[in-house]
């Protein structure tokens, strides 16, 4: 029995690292936030969410939760 796709073997077993790629951020974006077209990349250690429009140069801006209103009000 050869073992030639041994991802079958890993699932379940171990969780992947946890990886800060900027191209892959579906893992944690707030939905309801990226249907409005904004980027919603969530800042897992703080918890803030970039409210800056979907592919927006530069580095995300991580807001507060109590800044969100303004954020949207304002754009
Ligand atoms: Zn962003």
């Amino acid at each position: 029995m050869n073992a030639e796709h041994p991802s079958t073997a890993t699932a379940g077993a171990v969780p992947p690292p946890a990886e800060t790629r900027p191209d892959v951020n579906n893992a944690n974006v707030r939905e309801d936030v990226a249907e409005s077209g904004r980027c919603a990349l969530v800042h897992l250690p703080t918890g803030r969410t970039c409210f800056l429009p979907l592919r927006h140069p530069g580095p995300c801006e991580f807001h507060r939760p109590q800044d969100v209103g303004d954020v949207l009000a304002g754009g």
